[in-house]
């Protein structure tokens, strides 16, 4: 096959991993060729709407495992093709010539075992670097089960790796992806941790989140909120990402465990950090499962990034559901449940809790916490702290800060708010300015129903109706 015809099949293959995103490091040119960039690689947005990174390939497709949800399991029949490692350098550094790319993204299917495929990817890796002296963005995959040694080896000459964490519970990995393990997972997720500086954690407990167990030990309690979920809640039960390091004194929330962490974006070792994917829609885990899968992950192993692929039906495999299409809004708003951990200072139980476990498919998780909460509401825009404005819908990090540096000049107005960046087609229903709001929200807090109508998505249009017909 030529060239042309591996490009085709490796990069479409590659498409279903959705753990990249702007690169996160940062590092100059020192004589070779190319920089890094905190700004990110380029991306690409592929016919069905995912992103892809510029260069993101595969190695090889012809896989030794058999993951039902992915299209280059064993047993599939499609078309399989790999590269040389030195194919793969040349044509990296051919399109970077060319300026198609500024980094890549580079995975593969087992070729054998684990060892061996991670052994040709470092080489890969290895060679841009030393030889080519290639100092453009490199996101590597590390292959489930591969030794240690190999995963930091990798680890030197990449900006970023991630271990797929693909299925959000061993019962899942077992029924879908029988060949992967929770070890071969959370092994070098623990070693690409400490790699980059960072002690896995053990979380403490809270009144919501009880302590979670250490060791993988089957005597162990399970981790108790997942006892509190409804059926599916089997799961986690042996898939604890947290394990060995000291307690935090008390249980962060990831965003305050972020802003602690002091992050060198030049630094010799993945500067980029370590990400992982979750496959949604592949098994039966809630939301509430696999978000609180997710905050652990980020607050115990200093996960960069958690990403949400939707479940691809690729059809011809009973092992995973006969979905008509992916869930593409599920996956939506678990980007933004996410977003709000990282950015707003939310934790999994207040986003969801076992009455409520999956998020609503035509609300915002922001706005669905607030409507559950509107003894919350209105926030007092000239009093309230950073964290409270937050809460706001319509108001974010960066309108939350411009509000609290404006207010020390002068008393706010409603008509000041949307100056600072606050959109006000939804704030206006939970701030108001020393007692005074932009409308008569009285009525509609007093009726969720209402409110949640207005805040549905897609209700823009029809707002000024809605006003209307409560009689504002
Ligand atoms: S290991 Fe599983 S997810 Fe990865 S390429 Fe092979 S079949 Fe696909």
């Amino acid at each position: 096959m030529d060239l042309a015809g591996k490009i085709s099949i490796l990069a479409d293959a590659a498409k279903y991993d959705a753990s990249c995103s702007t690169s996160g490091s940062a590092r100059s040119n020192k004589g070779g060729v190319g920089n890094a960039a905190v700004g990110g690689i380029c991306h690409a947005w592929s016919a069905d709407g995912r992103c892809v990174a510029l260069l993101k390939v595969l190695l090889s497709n012809a896989c030794a495992y058999d993951c039902a949800y992915c299209v280059n399991r064993r047993s599939n029949d499609v078309p399989r093709t790999g590269f040389e490692p030195e194919e793969l350098v040349r044509l990296v550094m051919d399109f970077y010539r060319r300026n198609y790319i500024e980094g890549a993204l580079l995975s593969s299917g087992v070729i054998g075992c684990p060892d061996a495929t991670m052994e040709r990817l470092i080489a890969v890796a290895k060679t841009l670097r030393v030889r080519e002296r290639f100092n453009g963005y490199l996101h590597l995959k590390a292959i489930p089960g591969a030794s240690e040694r190999l995963v930091l080896e990798a680890a030197r000459w990449a900006d970023r790796l991630s271990v797929n964490i693909e299925l959000p519970s061993a019962a899942s990995l077992r029924a879908v992806a029988s060949d992967k393990t929770p070890a071969a997972i959370f092994g070098p997720m623990r070693v690409l941790a400490r790699a980059g500086g960072f002690e896995p954690r053990r979380l403490p407990a809270t009144s919501a989140q009880p302590a979670v167990p250490l060791q993988d030990s089957p005597a162990e309690t399970p981790v108790s909120f997942h006892s509190q979920l409804p059926a599916v809640s089997h799961a986690v039960r042996d898939i604890r990402p947290m394990e060995g390091g000291a307690d935090l004194p008390a249980r962060a929330s990831v965003m305050d465990a972020r802003a602690l962490r002091r992050r060198d974006p030049g630094a010799a070792v993945l500067p980029a950090g370590q990400t992982t994917q979750m496959v949604v829609g592949a098994s039966p885990e809630s939301d509430l499962h696999i978000l609180t899968l997710a905050e652990n992950l980020y607050l115990a192993y200093d996960v960069r990034r958690v990403y949400y692929s939707a479940f691809v039906p690729t059809g011809g495999d009973s092992r995973v559901p006969a979905l008509a299409g992916p869930p593409l809004v599920r996956e939506h708003r678990l980007y933004q449940a996410d977003w709000l951990f990282r950015f707003y200072g939310y934790s999994a139980a207040e986003v969801l809790d076992p009455l409520h476990p999956n998020l609503d498919p035509s609300i915002d998780p922001k706005a669905a916490w607030a409507l559950r909460h509107l003894e919350r509401f209105p926030v007092d825009a000239n009093t309230a702290d950073y964290r409270e404005l937050l809460r706001v819908p319509g108001i974010g990090p960066r309108s939350a800060s411009r509000i609290v540096r404006a207010r020390r000049l002068a008393r706010l107005s409603p008509s000041a708010l949307k100056g600072l960046g606050v959109v006000m087609k939804r704030a206006r229903w939970f701030v108001s300015c020393s007692g005074t709001m932009a409308v008569d929200a009285g009525r509609v807090l007093d009726r969720p129903d209402a409110l949640a109508s207005l805040l549905r998505d897609g209700a823009d249009t029809l707002l000024e109706p809605l006003q209307l017909e409560f009689a504002f």
